[in-house]
């Protein structure tokens, strides 16, 4: 049975597990120590959701074609996003200018299955773009990449506007998971800026307030 942590502990594991080390502060004049607690992180919006599950179902080999076709379907055709796309592609590496940040998450022997290979190339592509987040100064190009494409839109919501992801169905497949995260992070930078951490060494993504290395996972 698998350990890896979902999408919402992954966002939550910290927050519930730091109590112990909680720093304490002293209320002067009281005499009363209050330990005071980090705040717990939001729940991840639907689209952040989505697109973890995605980037973990590929790290840990369970998405196959199936799983593909229903994750497609569950988060993004019935949620109105996109229309069903007919055929999924991702192109080979070097073939997107952005190619040279993403490499490094592909395996060294890439899979001789079709589908495991477009997946992992997607992955690895996905999660090139949010380590630019992480650079300093930060490459943050596939943002405003996505808003030219018009793969993500700003609508009304109530009395609020919202950016929602707007893919095409005949958008390569890591265009359209990275839609999924573009349109959170254009909803909440700040977030992002204080808790995005991702692994040099295997990709993982998590969010993390107070994390040793924000580019090293609990595992590497
Ligand atoms: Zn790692």
């Amino acid at each position: 049975m698998s350990t890896r942590p979902s999408p919402r502990n992954v966002l939550a594991a910290k927050s519930e597990s730091t109590s112990d080390a909680a720093p304490i502060s002293s209320n002067r004049g009281s005499g009363i120590r209050r330990a005071v607690l980090p705040e717990p992180l939001p729940p991840p919006s639907d689209a952040l959701a989505a697109a973890l599950t995605f980037l973990e179902g590929v790290a840990s080999r369970r998405m196959c074609r199936e799983e593909l076709r229903s994750w497609i379907d569950r988060n993004l055709v019935q949620s109105g996003y996109m229309a069903r796309p007919w055929r999924i592609q991702e192109p080979l590496f070097g073939a997107v200018p952005a190619d040279k940040h993403c490499s490094s998450f592909l395996p060294e022997i890439p899979p001789t299955d079709e589908t495991a290979a477009i997946l992992v190339r997607t992955r690895a592509r996905v999660v090139g773009h949010l380590r630019g987040l992480l650079r300093s100064p930060a490459d943050d190009r596939f943002l405003s990449a996505a808003i030219f494409a018009g793969r993500v839109r700003r609508v009304v919501v109530g009395d609020t506007m919202q950016w929602v992801p707007r893919p095409r169905s005949h958008d390569i497949l890591s265009d359209i998971v990275t839609s999924l995260f573009v349109s959170d992070i254009l909803g909440r930078r700040e977030f992002y800026a204080q808790n995005l951490c991702v692994c040099d060494t295997c990709g993982r993504v998590r969010f993390d307030p107070e994390p040793p290395q924000r580019n090293k996972c609990f595992f590497c």
